[in-house]
């Protein structure tokens, strides 16, 4: 039951005498909690724990996954902005970071950083990539020309991102991002404990969005693409290799894009490369990046 101001006693431990005095000389206090009326003329009930309860709550309240909590809402919005004055304008790659608590995919230690345009450590010396980066790669693929194609039937009802294949799962945060516009994404990581961490960290998020699209987390090297699945309409890698494995070319559908870190000179670019309908390759590219090191094999 809450109180009104002027019925709020000082809680302080341990009171002063003339403390305590004046607390008696209050009027009624109000219910507790349980229910149990307090009479009014009841000494103080002193509470020594109360403020190691008050911490307790509060440090569950900072560091416990706060599911989909509302305190994080407007962070996230805040995030959404600094990306539209960056330049991104596809409302659904907006909508995917408004929605996608980037909190549940870092490290507690990072918790406050999380709404940062900053990369993270992830772990196993993997990085989450900024939010900028992500987002601008994801319009890339929103955007692609094969998307309005006929061959492919693409109505607005129909998520953007198509069938999608990641490369490089990491935490699982850019895979829960895909989702939000795809019929299905595959995604790849090489390394076992991420892939686990990343499944943890997804089905955390399922419990607290039941409706959120399935995700297929696939633990091998994603050098060859995920072939049970190809072909995919949009293929995005988040690790950077000298050049595109040819599996991913193979895998891409008609009218599909893929946008990958490559290789060139002393640092990478963002390579864009589009199978158009009829089928012939058209590659650009969009800019210098910096991603880790695509390699071959698991761990
Ligand atoms: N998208 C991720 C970012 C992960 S960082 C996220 O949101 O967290 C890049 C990841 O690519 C690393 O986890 C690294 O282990 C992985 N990686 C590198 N080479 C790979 C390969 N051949 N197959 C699959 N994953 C690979």
């Amino acid at each position: 039951m809450s109180q009104s101001p002027s019925d709020r006693k000082p809680r302080r431990f341990p009171l002063q005498l003339d403390q305590l005095a004046a607390s008696r000389s209050h009027g009624p206090r109000p219910s507790s909690s349980s229910g149990v009326r307090v009479p009014p003329n009841a000494p103080e009930l002193l509470r020594p724990q109360a403020h190691l309860q008050a911490v307790e709550r509060e440090r569950r309240r900072q560091h416990a996954p706060q599911g989909l909590g509302l305190d994080s809402v407007h962070v996230r919005r805040r995030m959404v902005e600094r990306l539209m004055a960056d330049g991104i304008s596809h409302a659904g790659v907006l909508e995917a970071f408004a929605a996608v608590p980037r909190h549940l995919f870092v490290d507690t230690a990072l918790v406050n950083q999380a709404y940062e345009d900053t990369s993270l450590p992830i772990g196993l010396g993997q990085t989450i990539s900024k939010p900028s980066v992500v987002a601008a790669m994801m319009q890339l693929l929103c955007v692609r020309p094969g998307l309005n194609g006929a061959e492919m039937g693409v109505t607005p009802a129909r998520p953007p991102l198509g069938r999608c294949l990641e490369i490089g799962t990491g935490c699982g945060y850019q895979a829960a991002l895909l989702a939000y516009l795809s019929s299905r994404v595959v995604s790849i990581e090489r390394l076992h404990d991420l892939h686990a961490k990343a499944r943890t960290n997804l089905e955390q998020m399922r419990t607290a969005l039941p409706q959120w699209p399935e995700i297929r987390l696939i633990y091998g090297d994603g050098m060859v693409g995920h072939a049970p699945h190809a072909p995919y309409d949009t293929i995005i890698a988040a690790a950077g290799g000298s050049a595109l494995p040819q599996a991913w070319v193979d895998q891409l559908a008609p009218g599909g894009r893929l946008v990958a870190p490559t290789q060139e000179g002393a640092g990478q670019v963002l390579t864009v490369l589009d199978r158009l309908p009829d089928g012939s390759l058209q590659y650009s590219r969009a800019g210098a990046v910096l991603f880790v090191p695509l390699k071959s094999g698991t761990t």
